[in-house]
């Protein structure tokens, strides 16, 4: 509005009328002089214009006697007089006043047209919604029949069976090159040998970086959004169970500026989805407990993994459906200690030489290897340090104490406790309760010894009479 020249030619007289003055102030003047000069016979006449006398007529001295009565003499110079005419006041007026009239009209105009539209909004929202709705269902028309799309099969139990699904966005930008997956989580059907744990309503998911963990599980969130919103999907066929929400955990973006480490959102999103997803929910969980050392990681994500299979508190026990991608290979222990709740996935890798290469299938079973060092390599860490972390990782013996001792062999490249010593929730139970209620005489003879007045033999000798107590009991 600032500027004017919002409202074309043509639609308002006045308007244009205001711009032609304007644009043709020469052509008129030009107009004008040409039938002064015929009218009252003066060759010499001239209609100007300068910044400080405006529009004027003039003559030189020599004619200005014979100028007519209807010329107003106003300036007197050196060789020429200047006179007004009340026409030529009048063009005056009207020009200087042209360019603030066209703002002015064009804001006029303007304003009614905004109060016409403000009439008019409520007929406005609703075509908008209207051509909105058409717009996303001849999208997803489009997409049906252009990119081949199924129809996917909505029902009541909480089931989900994506066969040869593709991830709508990925599958668009490579082409022939994206590999579809199935899914099958939450199916009362018969396990067969390529089917383990077809009935399970959590799947995790090892594999190396790159493989294409995060691109399954958010493609299968995908499809079931687009379900939900009524879409054909990308997939040879799908049998999905009502959801009422889907959660995700994905990325590892932190939030400084409100005071969040990347760890603690974390956290925050893992306990809105604990606290709030239900039997009839989907969750997508890309990683969890990265952001802390491995074993408070792997901890975490052990007991949110059971929870989410089903070992809640009584009172809050939930199985919603659930695809986790971990790098805690230790956790795929899962699958036999909660048979038919959970079932390992993994992404295949094939190896060539001394490098990988990703062929993105996800096949039933765990992997125990990171390929880290590889991808690193991919990715171009240079040579030397790969080399050296080659050397670190194979002589690393990793001891750790989960209730005890552990060794890591450093095969998965990462530190690797020993799952076998990972109670169950019930022996943690029953353990807690031994530690609370039942002393033991080592513990009280510990207790009683002043070791900064011990001399090294005395320390050695009280650490020989522990030893046998806990023998003898
Ligand atoms: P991860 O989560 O295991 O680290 P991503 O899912 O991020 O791996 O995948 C890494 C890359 O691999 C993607 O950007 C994509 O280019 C490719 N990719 C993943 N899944 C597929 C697939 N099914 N078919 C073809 N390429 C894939």
């Amino acid at each position: 509005m600032r500027d004017g020249g919002l409202i074309r030619d043509g639609v308002d007289a006045e308007l244009d009328e205001a711009r032609i003055l304007q644009r043709d102030a020469g052509a008129f003047l030009a107009k004008y002089q040409e039938r002064l000069i015929s009218e009252y016979n003066l060759p010499n006449l001239k209609v100007a214009f300068n910044k400080i006398t405006g529009y004027y007529i003039e003559l030189p001295t020599a004619q200005s006697k014979n100028a007519p009565p209807e010329l107003k003499r106003m300036q007197t110079l050196k060789n020429a007089e200047r006179y007004m005419t009340p026409e030529l006041r009048e063009f005056e007026n009207k020009v200087t006043s042209a360019e603030a009239r066209a703002m002015e009209r064009e804001r006029q105009l303007f304003e009614a047209m905004l109060e016409k539209a403000v009439g008019q909004s409520q007929v406005c929202i609703e075509l908008s919604d209207c051509v909105a709705t058409i717009d996303c269902l001849a999208g997803f028309a489009r997409a049906a029949t252009k990119l081949n799309w199924k129809r996917p099969e909505m029902v009541d139990e909480p089931v989900l069976k994506i066969e040869q699904g593709r991830h709508p966005v990925l599958d668009q930008s490579l082409g022939s090159s994206f590999v579809p997956n199935d899914c099958h989580l939450g199916c009362a059907e018969t396990e067969t040998e390529g089917n383990a744990g077809a009935g399970a309503s959590l799947a995790l998911i090892t594999g190396p970086n790159m493989a294409g963990k995060s691109t399954y599980i958010r493609m299968v969130a995908l499809i079931t959004l687009l379900a939900h919103a009524g879409s054909f999907i990308p997939a040879d066929a799908a049998t999905i169970g009502i959801t009422d929400r889907i959660f995700t955990r994905v990325g590892a973006d932190d939030a400084l500026h409100s005071g969040q480490s990347t760890f603690m959102v974390e956290m925050t999103e893992t306990a809105n989805i604990v606290n709030h997803a239900s039997n009839r929910s989907l969750v997508i969980l890309d990683e969890i407990g990265r952001g802390t050392s491995t074993l408070d990681g792997l901890s975490l994500a052990w007991a949110v993994a059971e929870f989410l299979a089903g070992e809640g508190t009584g009172i809050q026990n939930i199985r919603p459906r659930t695809l986790f991608a971990t790098h805690y290979h230790e956790i795929t222990d899962l699958q036999d200690r909660l048979p038919g709740r959970v079932k390992n996935l993994h992404v295949a890798v094939r190896e060539w030489g001394d490098q990988i290469v990703f062929i993105h299938r996800i096949l039933a079973g765990k992997t125990d290897q990171s390929y880290g060092i590889h991808v690193a390599k991919l990715a171009g860490i240079p040579a030397s340090v790969i080399a050296r972390a080659r050397e670190v990782l194979s002589s690393l013996q990793v001891t750790h104490a989960i209730d005890g001792t552990a060794s890591g062999n450093g095969s998965g490249g990462s530190v690797r406790p020993d799952t076998a010593k990972i109670p169950t929730k019930k022996e943690t139970q029953q353990l807690a309760l031994f530690k609370e209620f039942v002393p033991h005489p080592a513990v009280d003879s510990l207790k009683e010894l002043k070791i900064d007045s011990m001399t090294p033999l005395q320390a050695f000798d009280a650490l020989r009479k522990l030893q046998t107590i806990v023998v003898d009991n």
